[in-house]
């Protein structure tokens, strides 16, 4: 079975996240239009700038079309895109999409230390993947039905809820390709 994913193409590594899907076996297109997303299985929301990206999700009418989406669809969303997904934002007043039941800190890392790399063990994806954390959030707490995946110095870097998945890091600047796998065998699951 083939699966087709969307990237969302306002903002962020877009062509790094196509590549990674395709090595994966899915077929991908960029998303900028909201009538591109009826022909998708899922949706990948990349990394940016979460503020930026719902702005212009809101000028694109990208945002009720991906909350329909999400009713059925998988998605799965890498740094700003998880902020996006979650449904508590520190010092934000309400969720911005509020798909997975976890509480994230933006830029949670500090200022100091506004990218780095670490070697991650994450659940169903690798015993060793290179996490590259660019101004990154991380997961405060999850609620019952989310599966922590992967932390680093005991904060939450990556999830899972059902059809959602989510991480605090850009697998798609590494070239390795298992967490996109694992999306793609998610999207299949729920297809
Ligand atoms: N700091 C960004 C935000 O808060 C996320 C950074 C990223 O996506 N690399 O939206």
């Amino acid at each position: 079975m083939t699966v087709k994913i969307g990237v969302l193409a306002l903002q962020g590594a877009v062509s790094e996240h196509i590549k990674a899907l395709k090595d994966s076996g899915a077929e991908t297109i960029a998303v900028k239009d909201a009538s591109q997303l009826e022909e998708l299985d899922g949706l990948v929301l990349p990394g940016g700038e979460s503020t930026t990206m719902r702005r212009l999700m809101d000028k694109y009418g990208l945002f009720d079309a991906i909350k329909i989406f999400a009713k059925k669809k998988a998605i799965f969303g890498t740094c700003a895109g998880l902020i996006l997904m979650a449904k508590e934002i520190e010092g934000r007043k309400g969720p911005h999409l509020g798909l997975l039941d976890i509480d994230v800190k933006r830029n949670a890392f500090g200022s100091q230390v506004d990218s780095f790399e670490s070697d991650l063990k994450i659940d169903h994806v690798a015993e060793s993947f290179d996490g590259v954390f660019i101004r990154a959030p991380y997961i405060k707490k999850v609620g019952p039905g989310v599966e922590i995946l992967s932390t680093y110095n005991q904060h939450i870097v990556a999830c899972r809820q059902g059809r959602f998945l989510a991480c605090a890091f850009h697998p798609e600047l590494t070239g390795d390709t298992h967490f996109h796998e694992y999306f793609v065998k998610i999207t299949k699951e729920n297809k």
